[in-house]
């Protein structure tokens, strides 16, 4: 990752995308005097948070100080990235530029101090700057706090705000902030951006293999640097073609990684499976464009079961079999572009696959599309059990609390979870809900289940949302199924 850290954009003119470039000048085109509210929106990964240094470096380089025009050139707006007030911005220790990131603990605490301190004047800086990130996660409180504040701001205040979920700030902030829509970048935008790289660190690659290059990073500009920095160590001083580049591709292994998974789809090897998972995720491959090589090679199986097309090589699975594995490998393809862990989607589809014949005749009919009917409604039986063992949960003697209540808790919990994450709620519908010594606990059918529940932020999460629901606080227990 040092080719990221490295050049990580430090200027305007370096930012990815042409609409933002764009629009950040010709806002500082007619002076430094802007708004006192900027809004940064888009998916995460786009460079939201550079832009707002960027943007943070602008406002107070000291260069600016002197530059008293209103109609400024491309190169007058930039940052000199050479004064005080630029190099400590990049570097994190400038005491008027401010980051409050609203996820964590939701920001009340620095909402309010930023409400104490908003009124003294910057230390060094013309202006103080305060980035919120993740502003949508800010608590109705610290919102409110925050609307009065950009209602009456000083004029030595600035803010930047920034958030993955636009439609989740209110409309009474939106109004007041410049805003900047953050898209993915094109495959050209990348290969701008990966050119700048590739001029400054003195590498020779051909044309073609950078946008081979791009296309393969889907618009993010970090995973365009791993992947240029891979194929620069391993070519040394060579020049990089785009042969070069396919190739060491496949000595990554994809292809074979490919068929191997195939394989163990053949024998529906749950483990075999997860473990070339597990191995290419290592390696860093792309999970999207492996699913897209697995979606090519079921689809070339299925045109030559269909004898559309002639085929020299037999496969062994059925054409309902390829029919299936397309549907699952599709779902799992689109989940993957939203994904908190990229290989969670493969995983869950090679999870349900093997799983299949466990589950028995009911899962065809009733596995339904879409992520949360990813797996089969509980079986009666389990039903039953989770409604005697919620009782147990919850029912002190002195509570009453009747039978049917049981399985909408757990019901209702799915749900809920789902609110937050869609994969683990998938993961629960194929869990029971028991309780041992007034402790809720999730049976997994699975060790993988098991895994995936019991990671440090879900089991948070999960508690959380049990709470929720049961008031007072829950613990959470997770099981394997023995
Ligand atoms: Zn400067």
């Amino acid at each position: 990752m040092v080719f990221y850290r490295t050049y990580r954009p430090q200027k305007i003119s370096e930012l990815d995308s042409q609409s933002v470039r764009e629009s950040l000048f010709a806002l500082f085109a007619k002076g430094f005097d802007v708004p006192h509210a900027f809004l940064f929106s888009g998916p995460k990964g786009l460079g939201k948070t550079s832009a707002a240094r960027i943007v943070a470096k602008v406002i107070n380089c000291e260069k600016h100080a002197k530059i008293k025009k209103t109609k400024l050139t491309e190169s007058e707006i930039e940052p000199d990235s050479k004064c005080f007030q630029c190099t400590s911005i990049t570097s994190g220790a400038n005491f008027d530029v401010l980051e409050i990131d609203g996820a964590s603990n939701r920001g009340i605490d620095e909402i309010r101090d930023l409400k104490e301190k908003i009124n003294l004047l910057p230390n060094k800086a013309s202006k103080k700057i305060y980035i919120i990130d993740e502003v949508h996660m800010l608590t109705t409180e610290a919102f409110n706090a925050l609307l009065k504040t950009l209602e009456e701001p000083p004029n030595h205040a600035a803010f930047i705000l920034c958030t993955t979920e636009f439609h989740k700030v209110p409309q009474t902030i939106v109004s007041r902030c410049f805003r900047v829509d953050f898209k993915k970048a094109t495959d050209d935008e990348i290969a701008r951006s990966l050119s700048r790289i590739i001029k400054a660190e003195g590498i020779k690659v051909e044309k073609d293999a950078v946008l081979e290059i791009a296309r393969m990073s889907d618009g993010s500009f970090r995973d365009g640097t791993k992947l240029l920095e891979e194929v620069s160590i391993s070519s040394g001083k060579k020049n990089i073609t785009r042969q070069y580049f396919e190739e060491k591709f496949n000595t990554l292994g994809v292809n074979s990684a490919a068929v191997q998974f195939i394989d163990a789809l053949m024998e529906r090897n749950a483990k075999k499976g997860l473990e070339i998972i597990s191995k290419i995720s290592k390696q860093g491959v792309d999970f999207k464009f492996f699913i897209e090589k697995l979606l090519n090679s079921f689809h070339l199986m299925l045109l030559q079961k269909l004898g559309a097309i002639d085929s020299k090589s037999e496969n062994s699975f059925e054409v309902s079999e390829i029919k299936k594995l397309l549907e699952l490998l599709s779902i799992a393809h689109s989940e993957t572009k939203f994904a908190v862990l990229a290989q969670l989607p493969l995983e869950l589809m090679l999870v349900e696959w093997s799983e299949k014949d466990t589950i028995g005749s009911q899962s065809d009919e009733q596995t339904s599309r879409g992520p949360a009917g990813r797996f089969p409604p509980a079986s009666a039986h389990s039903n039953i059990s989770s409604e005697k063992s919620f009782l147990r949960a919850v029912g002190s003697p002195s509570t009453s609390v009747t039978p049917r209540k049981a399985p909408d808790f757990y019901e209702s919990f799915i749900n809920e979870v789902k609110l937050h994450n869609h994969l683990i709620a998938g993961v629960l519908r194929s869990c029971e809900i028991e309780n041992t010594n007034g402790k809720l606990t999730i049976v997994a059918i699975s060790k993988f289940h098991k895994e995936k529940l019991e990671d440090g932020k879900t089991l948070e999460l999960l508690e959380k949302v049990a709470k929720n629901i049961l008031g007072g606080s829950v613990k959470i227990e997770i099981s394997l199924r023995g």
